[in-house]
């Protein structure tokens, strides 16, 4: 298939905003693949997801919208002012060079302008900007001025498709299946390896019973299992019954994938972190006793002196990508480990106390990696007293861990059960919300450009963001300033197809940034989309938010709270009254 065919099918899927055509146009465009191409329909899925690789292999262009403006200029012949001109008008670079570059009749393959687009992220070194902008320009010469937009596009990380993993994974499906049968099979498989291309190719190069056996890889960061709630330690003891009770530490999550010599970590959002945390690696090479291994943990920065923990504001300050030498000496790290998902083989399947087992036995005592510490519990009372001890002990909760549960990659649910420490009034867990738009302010804060930020909770079937609170209340003016500079980064012209909202903000932007939200209440309102059903059946707002942290850059848009999580937090928070 051509590359300029590909584009039409960009062109349709974002056309339209309704999930089930946009699955039906990807399961065309896969069907159209010849059988050499099935092959590489990796390169395919990444394109329509605007990417080269899947995010863990961190390759980026390195290319910035002046570049971007050279290189239209270059391939186009026109001026920076008729550049400049166009952007005005259109407001995206993607239309700019669809307007102003010329219909080529050469017709490229998907794997050449594929091949093209990596040669140009791969350019390092001396003059590998001019390489950069050079090659290009010469690459938009060569393709139709369709093609161009969306080469624009991918390269300044700004398709704006909107087709989310599940819309991929029911494209395959029908595409192979006929139906939505594989679904979940392709599912499991993805969430064991974060690579939807690779998924893609073994289903058409190894068909369906390789999909079903699929096993997690070193390498491939496992889509972390998550969490659910429940408000009280008897609720918890009624759920699961006798359970292991571990800590719930507040630091940030890492896995920890080691393949012999070679360590990489990866973050609660399965960015590859690896250069942040020197102590981990050395950790793991010193402390891990078997070669090949995923585990899991909460770092932790501690005082050198005291040994002592630090808590998450200051923890929070070793995700930084320079001065790292400097940082481990004054907040050195130490990560609790609470799960193990690999050890020679696929752990993920077996029951908790099984994995306990194994990781007891193949850590070494030593400064960094310690296994967090887990105490079986029969009764509500006896969880009751553990709960009591690790918030005497600075701790934020507990989660209690279900003996015979799966690790389940990807997945909320009650193998795990957190339970937080309540805050007096007030919901007793944060809620996670993503931003789409922000108001320019009134009064004092209008100086800074940016007064409140609208944001939403996540409705993953559907893939909808829905509007929950307009939040203005918990940032530093400091805080404002650094979240209107990355918000203007994310700035789109219009809503974003996956938002519902009736509010209109000053500046959409998309959904990509989280930030934690803690509340008095949930209640009914008419003004926002979550939970509303009509105008009989009003939405859900949260009363009185205010904001416990900065966007978190360890969570996604999709790893925010979910729409059916606010429903059932309602419904418990009538319950306790
Ligand atoms: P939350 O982010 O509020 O949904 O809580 C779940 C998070 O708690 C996990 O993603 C982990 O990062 C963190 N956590 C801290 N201690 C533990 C533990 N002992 N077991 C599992 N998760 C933990």
């Amino acid at each position: 298939m051509k590359f300029r065919d590909l584009v039409v099918f960009f062109e349709k899927v974002e056309a339209t905003p309704k999930r089930l055509e946009m699955t039906a146009i990807l399961a065309e465009l896969f069907q159209k693949l010849d059988e050499k191409e099935k092959n590489a329909i990796d390169e395919v899925i990444y394109l329509c997801q605007g990417q080269l690789l899947p995010s863990f292999k961190n390759i980026e262009f390195g290319i910035s919208e002046k570049l971007i403006h050279k290189a239209i200029m270059a391939a186009a012949g026109v001026s920076e002012k008729e550049v400049k001109k166009e952007l005005r008008i259109f407001g995206d670079y993607g239309e700019v060079a669809q307007h102003l570059c010329k219909e080529h009749a050469h017709s490229l393959s998907i794997s050449e302008v594929y091949e093209c687009l990596k040669e140009i992220a791969l350019f390092s070194g001396d003059g590998s900007v001019s390489k950069k902008v050079e090659t290009l320009s010469k690459l938009l010469q060569d393709i139709s001025s369709l093609e161009a937009k969306y080469t624009v596009r991918i390269i300044l990380g700004k398709m704006r498709l909107g087709i989310g993993d599940p819309t991929v994974l029911d494209g395959l499906s029908l595409a192979y299946a006929a139906d939505k049968s594989l679904r979940l099979k392709l599912e499991r498989a993805y969430n064991l390896c974060f690579d939807l291309g690779l998924v893609a190719k073994m289903l058409f190069s190894k068909g369906p019973k390789y999909i079903e056996e699929f096993e997690v890889i070193v390498g491939c960061p496992v889509r972390m299992a998550l969490a659910a709630r429940l408000s009280s330690t008897e609720e918890i003891i009624e759920k699961i019954g006798v359970c292991a009770v571990e800590a719930k530490y507040d630091g940030f999550r890492c896995q920890v994938h080691k393949r012999g010599n070679h360590v990489q970590i990866f973050s609660r959002n399965l960015e590859n972190t690896t250069h942040m945390f020197p102590e981990i690696i050395e950790g793991a090479l010193e402390q891990i006793k078997i070669k090949d291994v995923i585990f899991e943990g909460e770092a932790l920065a501690y005082n050198p002196k005291t040994g002592e923990c630090f808590s998450f504001q200051t923890t929070v300050q070793r995700k930084r990508k320079y001065d790292i030498d400097k940082m481990k000496e004054s907040f050195p790290l130490k990560l609790f480990i609470f799960d193990l998902l690999y050890a020679g083989k696929d752990l993920t399947p077996y029951p908790y106390e099984q994995r306990r087992e194994v990781l007891k036995g193949i850590i070494k005592p030593g400064k960094v990696l310690e296994v967090s510490p887990s105490v079986k519990v029969k009764t509500a009372e006896e969880l009751s007293d553990i709960f009591e001890e690790a918030l005497a002990e600075g701790r934020e909760g507990i989660v209690a861990k279900r003996l015979d549960g799966e690790y389940k990659a990807g997945g909320r649910n009650f193998n795990w059960i957190k339970l937080k420490r309540s805050y007096s009034g007030s919901l007793q867990d944060t809620i996670d919300c993503v931003i789409v738009g922000y108001f320019y302010g009134k009064g004092l804060r209008s100086s800074f450009g940016i007064g409140s930020v609208l944001v939403c909770v996540y409705d993953g079937k559907n893939n909808r963001y829905r509007t929950i609170a307009k939040l203005g209340s918990g940032l530093s003016e400091d805080e404002l300033r650094r979240m209107k500079k990355r918000l203007n980064g994310i700035q789109v012209p219009e809503k974003p197809k996956q938002v519902d909202s009736l509010i209109v903000p000053d500046v959409w932007v998309g959904p990509k940034f989280v930030i934690e939200v803690q509340a008095d209440e949930i209640t009914k309102s008419p003004v926002h989309t979550c939970g509303k059903i009509s105008e009989d059946y009003p939405g859900f707002a949260l009363r009185f938010p205010r904001s416990v942290s900065f966007i978190r850059d360890d969570k996604n848009a999709e790893d925010a709270t979910s729409e059916e999580e606010i429903i059932q937090m309602f419904m418990m928070q009538g319950r306790r009254k």
